[in-house]
């Protein structure tokens, strides 16, 4: 089957399969419905649902035919949640630390095929949707683009899954994060990474990746120390831009950080220790901050037990945190789980970012805006997703506690609709 026929049927399939709902109309029946883009609760509404989509909302019960109601009279419902910063298919059984005498030869995941990856890709995303995420944006280090195929097999409908956003692989300067690798590995890295050194490079790197079904494109500067260019990154946002998709870039802080926030990226990842200075320059350029802030625990992991070292890092973070809130940066929700936490499943590990948010002293509303409407401007889909209003995807949750008042509420979960469709539904 050639290219075209290929594009064709997947098309036809996709058709066919929102055929499958249109005909039915769906009513929820919300005590509470939250809109976390104002942080306003609208009492006893009706949401009506047709072919994936909201079609309604209002007081009164429209007279039309419905084909089935859900009451959730006594609930909060709102919005999908997002998580902006996710890796999927990887898990490192153990980090491997920061020990620089080794090289990063040796990272398990490097080892795995690109199959199993995608499985364990398909196995977090239902745990997530599940959980009530209804749109992820998986930011790379997925082996040989194992999130196309994972989009593909949910889209395709052999599995619900969230709304994905996927990286591909990470384009990086030379060795991409890797460090201290032996010459006769050769480019080991390249599983993950793409070397960009120059602005073809650059471009024909986003092309590939494109190519390959990624939807978002993500670089790492900073962790070299030679790293791209205002320049550099401007490039890479014009090719990334005119291809209609977003760009993230990984950074600390300092010169690598500022080139990035100049050249008009949409997305900062990270920035555990940026300047009053650089987070005032993100709001100005309207840079969003994805804060992937890791808690004390899962830094022990990642600093081998060294438990000083986790808990300066955990503090750098919450201070990091308080400041550009303070100064007004849009922060979006990021969880950055590439490794297993002991006893704990991916969503579990997932949650524990949120206490460091808390820690931060935000405010719930906040932290719920952080989890959906910011993440929706992000990926540029606000118009369709994130809120709960006529035209927009019937991605929807309810919680028996307000969110608004305490954010951990929505650990307890009991109902997940996505495009339509009910997940989960339980008492
Ligand atoms: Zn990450």
């Amino acid at each position: 089957m050639n290219h075209k026929n290929y594009k064709n049927v997947m098309l036809f399939l996709m058709v066919l399969s929102s055929i499958i709902v249109i005909g039915q109309t769906t009513a929820i029946r919300a005590g509470k419905l939250i809109h976390p883009e104002t942080s306003k609760i609208e009492n006893n509404q009706i949401i009506i649902i047709e072919a994936g989509k909201i079609t309604y909302v209002g007081k009164d019960m429209p007279s039309i035919t419905i084909d089935t109601i859900y009451d959730l009279s006594s609930s909060y419902v709102l919005p999908g949640l997002m998580d902006a910063h996710t890796h999927l298919t990887a898990e490192l059984p153990n980090h491997p630390g920061i020990d620089e005498s080794k090289s990063t030869f040796g990272v398990p995941y490097y080892f795995e095929s690109t199959s199993l990856r995608a499985i364990r890709g398909l196995q977090n995303s239902k745990l997530l949707l599940e959980s009530g995420f209804t749109t992820i944006r998986d930011v790379g280090n997925e082996a040989d683009y194992a999130m196309t195929d994972v989009e593909k097999a949910i889209k395709l409908g052999w599995f619900d899954g969230p709304t994905l956003f996927h990286a591909g692989k990470i384009i990086a300067p030379f060795g991409g994060q890797s460090s201290f690798e032996p010459p006769e590995r050769g480019d080991s890295w390249k599983l993950e990474y793409l070397d960009a050194d120059t602005h073809d490079e650059i471009r024909k790197a986003i092309r590939k990746n494109i190519y390959y079904g990624a939807n978002i494109i993500k670089l790492v500067t900073g962790d070299q120390s030679y790293f791209f260019t205002e320049e550099d990154i401007r490039v890479a946002v014009e090719e990334a831009h005119r291809a209609g998709l977003t760009i993230a870039v990984h950074a600390m802080d300092g010169e690598p950080a500022k080139n990035a926030i100049l050249a008009g990226v949409n997305s900062i990842e990270h920035g555990l220790t940026m300047s009053d200075e650089l987070l005032q320059l993100m709001k100005d350029k309207k840079v969003i901050l994805v804060a992937t802030e890791f808690p004390e625990e899962h830094n022990v992991l990642y600093y081998g037990g060294k438990r000083d070292l986790a808990k300066q890092d955990a503090l750098l973070f919450i201070d990091r945190l308080k400041r550009a809130y303070k100064i007004g940066v849009k922060l979006a929700f990021g969880t950055d789980v590439y490794y297993k936490v002991p006893n704990k499943n991916r969503i579990e590990a997932n949650y524990d970012f949120l206490e460091m948010w808390t820690m931060a002293k935000i405010p719930d509303n906040e932290i719920l805006k952080a989890m959906t409407t910011h993440i929706a401007q992000l990926l540029e889909i606000e118009n369709e997703r994130g809120k709960i209003k006529i035209n927009q995807f019937a991605d929807i949750i309810a919680l028996k506690e307000n969110p608004l008042e305490d954010i951990n509420a929505i650990k307890s979960v009991h109902f997940v609709m996505k495009e339509g469709k009910v997940i989960r539904n339980k008492k």
